[in-house]
């Protein structure tokens, strides 16, 4: 068991939480004094998280009776989409995702 660098009494407890964006992630909590911190490892597998959840802004706007979004260049590459391709979208409880068919 790790001792807290804090207030040298307490130990240090593995715990995991979730960031805002869903990411859960471990980290060491003090028994005895609630210090929180991460290790190197534990900062890298949030931070590698992050990194791959990059985000793309588009605006909507009206396409007839519908509302339509320009897929950013980046990720029309990246999924190989095409005019006129179908995709599937799937609602989720935050948010809907863009699956290529
Ligand atoms: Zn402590």
């Amino acid at each position: 068991m790790k001792k807290c660098t804090e207030c040298k009494k307490g130990e240090m407890l593995e715990l995991s939480a979730k960031t805002p964006e869903g990411f859960e992630y471990n980290y060491f909590k003090c028994n005895n004094c609630d210090e929180e911190i991460l290790n190197m490892k534990q900062l890298h597998t949030v931070a590698q998280k992050y990194r791959e959840m990059k985000r793309f802004n588009a605006k909507i706007s009206l396409w007839g009776m519908s509302l339509g979004i320009r897929i950013p260049k980046e990720l029309s590459k990246k999924y190989n989409l095409k005019e006129n391709h179908e995709v599937a979208i799937i609602p989720e409880k935050e948010g809907m995702k863009i699956i290529p068919i």
